[in-house]
C-alpha cells in the first residue's frame, strides 16, 4: 500500500503567534484521531526550529534550501543546516520557485541532491502551465520535468521521494484539475517511473495532487486510483479546512 500523505504549504504567510497556534492544532488533532495518512507542514523557514520543537505527530519540512553546504550565499539557508535543526522534509520544484526565482532544471537537481545526502525527504513538485495544457503536450512536460531533476537517482534515494503534481494554472486560482484530468497525470508519472524503475517502484511512489485542493473538493480528487494525497496551498492556513482535507483518510 502506497503511504497517503496531506501536506501544508504555508508559503510566506503568518506571524509566529498563529504559525504556532495553527500547527498546534493540527498537530492535537493528528494526536487525537486515528488518519489514515501522514501529516506535514511546509513552514517559513524563520519558524522552522520552534514548529519542529513543538511538533510531535506531524513532520514539518522547509520551503526551500540551497544545495552548497556554507558559503556566501546572502539570505539561502543550506540543507545540512535544515538538517541540524531536525526539518526532515523539504519542498523542491515549486512552481513559485520555476517561475518567481527562476530556477533552473539543473538547480533543483542539485538541490534534490543535496537534500539526499542530507538525508532530506524530497516532496518534488511538477506541473504544466495553462499554454502547455492547451498545447496538449502537458504529459512531455512533466515527464520531462521529473526526467531532469529527479530520475537522475538511484533507486535506493528515489524511493525517499514524494512526487507533488501541481498544475500551475491551479495553483492559488480556484481552478483545480478535475478528477479525471489529474487521475491522467499521475499514471502517466507512474508509468514513467516504472520506466525508469520498475513498476513496483513505481506502485509505491506516493504521488500528491496539488492546486486549489479544498474541502469542498478534497474527497472526490484525493480518493482517485493513482493520487496518495495532497499538497495543500491556501486551505492549509485555516484548521478547519486543513482537518477536513485531511480527514478525508479517516
Ligand atoms: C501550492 O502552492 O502548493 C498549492 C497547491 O497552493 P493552493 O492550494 O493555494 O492552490
Amino acid at each position: 500500500m502506497r503511504k497517503k500523505i496531506v501536506a501544508g504549504n504555508w508559503k510566506m504567510n503568518l506571524l509566529l503567534d498563529e504559525a504556532e497556534k495553527l500547527n498546534k492544532s493540527i498537530d492535537d488533532a493528528v494526536n487525537q484521531n486515528s488518519f489514515g495518512c501522514e501529516v506535514y507542514n511546509f513552514v517559513p523557514s524563520i519558524y522552522l526550529k520552534s514548529i519542529v520543537d513543538n511538533s510531535k505527530n506531524i513532520h514539518i519540512g522547509a520551503q526551500n534550501g540551497h544545495p552548497e553546504k556554507v558559503g556566501a550565499f546572502t539570505g539561502e539557508i543550506s540543507m545540512n543546516q535544515l538538517s541540524a535543526i531536525g526539518s526532515k522534509a523539504v519542498l523542491i520544484g515549486h512552481s513559485e520557485r520555476r517561475q518567481l526565482f527562476n530556477e533552473s532544471e539543473a538547480f533543483l537537481k542539485e538541490k534534490v541532491n543535496a537534500a539526499i545526502e542530507e538525508d532530506i525527504k524530497v516532496f518534488f513538485c511538477c506541473g504544466e502551465s495553462l499554454e502547455q495544457r492547451e498545447s496538449g503536450k502537458y504529459i512531455e512536460v512533466v515527464i520531462s520535468q521529473l526526467k531532469n531533476s529527479l530520475f537522475h537517482l538511484p533507486v535506493e534515494d528515489f524511493q525517499k521521494t514524494v512526487i507533488a503534481y501541481e498544475p500551475i494554472w491551479a495553483i492559488g486560482t480556484g481552478k483545480t484539475a478535475s478528477p479525471e484530468q489529474a487521475n491522467a497525470m499521475h499514471k502517466a508519472i507512474r508509468e514513467a517511473i516504472s520506466k525508469v524503475y520498475s513498476p513496483a517502484i513505481a506502485e509505491s511512489t506516493s504521488i500528491l495532487y496539488g492546486g486549489s485542493c479544498n474541502p469542498a473538493n478534497a474527497k472526490t480528487l484525493l480518493s482517485q486510483s493513482d493520487i496518495d494525497g495532497g499538497l495543500i496551498g491556501g486551505a492549509s492556513l485555516k484548521t478547519e479546512d486543513f482537518l477536513t482535507i485531511i480527514s478525508t483518510y479517516k
